[in-house]
């Protein structure tokens, strides 16, 4: 451990990658450190439609590398380790990896959310290929087709209300025979034609020729297995997982304030600790798409380089 860093940026998604380009562009000395690949979700996203600017048909690990380039580009160093604990008081703040030890006067944290896996069996085949976890940005993508949403929250039943704009028929599979979601968002979504409800329900498996063809349902209660095949004119059909969220927040508790496991900033990315922000899907918010978690990293990196420059 030589080099005391002005910043650095944990996560290489969208929000740690525009951190590190905004960061390094700004002239601080600047370390991004990701323990896999890049681009968190992004990575595993075929198309992105919704990103402004963005190239149509471009795949979402092409818009990853092109944030990578530009980070690199404006001077942002690199490293690949996993952090294990931090030490984020004082002004001199200290991560500590598997590989080594990091330290920087400000660090913005960019370490993402991910979608809790529907868990039913071959799941990991058909992300993205009939499987999403994002209304937003894959419903165009099934306009015309039969879509299944599984979970019974607010989350769920919006996304499938959200769904019904482009799909034939909306199905939501609910593992009990109630919803969780709030009275108001269920009366809209009862009185939705589009919308129909299959409940006490849970995807066993999935299967398919490259795309999604068919599954097997469980009931919860009695056990008994269904098989939902696509329309034979259709090919395929859609499941969009929505049964919540796992922060990767696990290092900040007890350090950093969070709510349901995300950490809370002010608008301008700022936690409860001097020098310490949270950019992206990581922090409480109401949006988690690229442009927002893109927007967070440049505030996040913009906001520290003031800090440093007053210090
Ligand atoms: P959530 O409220 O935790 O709901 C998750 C849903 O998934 C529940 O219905 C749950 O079933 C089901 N589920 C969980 N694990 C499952 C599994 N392994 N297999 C099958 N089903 C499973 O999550 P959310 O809907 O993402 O909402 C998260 C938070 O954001 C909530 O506080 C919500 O109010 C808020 N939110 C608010 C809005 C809004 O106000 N417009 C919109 C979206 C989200 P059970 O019901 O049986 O537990």
């Amino acid at each position: 451990m030589s080099k005391i860093y002005d910043v650095i940026v944990l996560g290489a998604g969208p929000a740690g990658l525009a951190a590190g380009l905004y960061a390094g562009r700004s002239r601080l000395s600047t370390l991004i450190i990701e323990k896999g690949q890049d681009g968190g979700q992004i990575a595993i996203t075929n198309e992105i439609e919704n990103y402004p600017g963005q190239v149509e048909g471009d795949s979402g690990p092409s818009l990853i590398a092109r944030m990578t380039e530009q980070a690199k580009h404006f001077g942002a160093e690199r490293v690949s380790d996993t952090i294990k604990s931090v030490e984020l008081e004082g002004e001199v703040k200290t991560l500590h990896g598997v590989k080594g030890d990091y330290q920087a006067k400000a660090v913005i944290v960019a370490t993402g959310a991910f979608p809790k896996p529907i868990g039913c069996k071959n799941e990991g085949e058909f992300v993205g290929h009939g499987i999403s976890f994002c209304a937003t940005c894959d419903a165009s993508f099934f306009e015309d087709f039969e879509v299944y949403v599984v979970g019974g929250g607010d989350s769920a039943v919006e996304e499938a209300m959200y769904l019904t704009k482009f799909a034939r028929k909306v199905t939501i599979i609910h593992r009990r025979n109630e919803l969780r979601a709030a009275k108001s968002i269920q009366e809209k979504a009862f009185k939705n034609p589009k919308l129909f409800f299959m409940w006490d329900t849970v995807v066993d498996s999935v299967e398919g020729d490259g795309m999604l063809q068919a599954m097997t349902v469980k009931n919860t209660k009695t056990g008994e297995l269904t098989r939902i095949e696509a329309d034979p004119d259709d090919g395929m059909f859609g499941l969009f997982g929505f049964i919540g969220y796992n922060p990767n927040s696990a290092l900040f508790e007890g350090i950093l304030d969070l709510e349901n496991g995300y950490i809370k900033t002010d608008e301008n990315m700022h936690t409860n600790i001097e020098g310490v922000y949270a950019a992206g899907d990581i922090r409480v918010k109401s949006l988690r798409q690229v442009v927002t978690a893109a927007a967070d990293g440049a505030i996040a990196a913009m906001q520290a380089e003031h800090f440093l420059s007053h210090k």
